[in-house]
């Protein structure tokens, strides 16, 4: 059963037959039902129409027997009439006799109805000479009803199955078989081979034909968009195999970031750049980008949360220490959906190198590798701003220049000059900690920053030291020995000092206070009390 259901539900022909069959039956038990109806009360009405009939044909015969009172003639009449199968009984009565009669004399016909004729006289149109009673024998009536109405019935059922069997084969050839063969053929259809479906014959201007057009439209349509999908995805294909060869091999690090630091993804550059392993699976490995940027993490997350919270791109240079040798990267960082940063980072270490090293050069002496005029300016300057800010801070001063050098240069020449004067600058520089500054400010002129010695004695320790090196003469060849001395003056810059330029005038007055004491001698300015 479940499977007649499944396959009528699967199977377009057999269903519209099957419903077009039921229909024929419905239909059919229907009109038969009627047909039996009508037929049955026509045939009793005819077998009641011929009873009539028979009494007309007899009627003259029994007025005459009647007249005549003749028995014989009576019984011939009633024997005549039943002989007909309809007649049940037959009754001429006279007054109250019967003339005759026949048929069985028991009471199957009793319930019957009898057909009653008055016999009028020969003669006397309005004198009754007798009556003749017709009894029908209803079970015969029955079986000639049921007869009729069995032909009836039969013949209509077979017209009906004739008719349901045509109409089911008409829907079946006109519709459902040039449908399946359509549906099978488009199951089967390969459109991408420019196969189409062929519109059944006779159906080319019918609504079929009309479907068929349609759908073989819409094939069209689908080849078209089918191939065009399939060359956009390949576009796609080659541009992406570009852009990923592009971001492999490209010296800048591009990567992305989720909007709370995590790396998302990082091309080979990048991982070259930070050190990270180019194996590793970023999508598995849960890492923040400030955790390998080592001192510069803080400066990251602010940028982070500058760039999440209002949008700006950000671009910061950070100096990675995680290496064996410092470099600094530049970072450009920029918004990219939502939720995703989008980033590119590039090695600017030899730039800023480059930076450092013209830095370096505009603020040393190059004779001897001390700070220059302007180095020593720049230094001044920072100091400064540390005093004000801090004014218990001071720093010493001193100035220094060599006695009688232009006699050294004339006598020995420019070149040992030039070495005189790297010497004194290494004397200096062992003499001064790490953290005090010495220059050269140009000819025989040097200035010591001794950061935060102020006191005299401290300072006159250290020129004391100074001037008894300086006093031993330098061996340059076995026959070249010169021996020098220098004069020094000596301020203080402090919360008081209003310039960098009025210390080292201080300084300077001070150091010709020494020259004109007789030179190869230290003074401090008055201002140190
Ligand atoms: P004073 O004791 O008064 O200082 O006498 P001085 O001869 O040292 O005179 P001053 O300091 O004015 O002269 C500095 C000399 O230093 C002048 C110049 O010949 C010399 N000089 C300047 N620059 C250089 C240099 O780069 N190399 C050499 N070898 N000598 C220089
Ligand atoms: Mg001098």
């Amino acid at each position: 059963m479940i499977r007649l259901a499944r396959l009528l539900r699967r199977r377009l022909a057999l269903r519209s037959a099957a419903l077009t069959l039921l229909a024929v039956a419905l239909l059919g038990i229907a009109s038969l039902t009627g047909a039996i109806l009508v037929s049955e009360s026509r045939e009793r009405g005819r077998q009641y129409e011929r009873l009539e009939e028979l009494l007309n044909t007899v009627e003259r015969t029994v007025q005459i027997a009647c007249f005549l009172d003749d028995k014989v003639l009576a019984a011939e009449v009633a024997n005549g009439l039943l002989s007909n199968r309809i007649v049940g009984h037959v009754s001429v009565i006279q007054g109250s006799d019967v003339l005759a009669q026949g048929g069985p004399t028991d009471d199957r016909h009793a319930g019957n109805r009898p057909l009653e004729r008055a016999i009028m006289s020969p003669f006397v149109a309005a004198e009754q000479v007798c009556s003749i009673e017709l009894t029908p024998d209803e079970q015969e009536i029955s079986r000639s009803v049921m007869r009729a109405s069995l032909f009836t019935g039969i013949v209509l059922t077979l017209q009906l199955i004739a008719i349901g069997i045509v109409v089911v084969l008409v829907v079946l050839r006109l519709i459902i078989l040039p449908i399946t063969r359509v549906s099978l053929r488009l199951e089967s259809l390969a459109p991408e081979s420019g196969e189409k479906l062929n519109t059944p014959p006779g159906n080319r201007d019918d609504e079929l034909g009309r479907l068929v057009g349609s759908v073989n439209g819409m094939i069209d349509h689908l080849v078209t968009s089918i191939h065009d999908e399939r060359t956009l995805r390949l576009q796609r294909e080659v541009d992406e195999r570009r852009f990923r060869s592009i971001v492999e091999n490209v010296e800048t690090g591009i990567f992305e970031l989720s909007s709370e630091g995590r790396m998302l993804s990082a091309n080979p550059a990048f991982r070259r750049l930070f050190n990270l392993d180019q194996a590793l699976d970023l999508d598995v490995q849960d890492l923040r980008f400030a955790e390998f940027v080592g001192e510069e993490k803080e400066r990251v997350n602010t940028m982070l949360v500058q760039l999440v919270n209002y949008g700006r791109p950000c671009n910061i240079e950070l100096k990675l220490e995680t290496g064996e040798y410092p470099r600094w990267v530049s970072v450009l960082l920029n918004r990219f959906e939502d939720d995703r940063l989008q980033g590119v980072a590039n090695d600017v270490t030899e730039r800023q190198m480059a930076a450092h090293a013209a830095e370096h050069m505009a603020i040393t002496d190059l004779l001897t590798g001390l700070g220059n005029r302007r180095g020593l300016m720049k230094r001044l300057d920072q100091s400064m701003r540390i005093v004000q800010s801090d004014p218990g801070y001071s720093c010493g001063l001193v100035m220094l220049d060599l006695d009688k050098f232009k006699q050294a240069n004339d006598t020995y020449g420019h070149a040992i000059g030039d070495r005189v004067l790297q010497h004194v600058a290494k004397l200096l520089t062992d003499l001064v900690r790490q953290a005090d500054y010495v220059s050269r400010l140009g000819g025989d002129e040097f200035v010591v920053l001794l950061e935060g010695t102020t006191r005299r004695e401290a300072i006159a320790r250290i020129l004391d030291r100074f001037l008894q090196r300086v006093n031993e003469p330098i061996r340059f060849d076995p026959d070249i020995e010169v021996s020098i001395s220098a004069s020094l003056g000596v301020a203080i810059l402090d919360v008081n000092a209003q310039s960098a330029e009025e210390v080292l005038q201080r300084a300077d007055s001070a150091m010709y206070e020494a020259k004109h004491a007789g030179r190869n001698c230290y003074r401090f300015h008055p201002s140190l009390g």
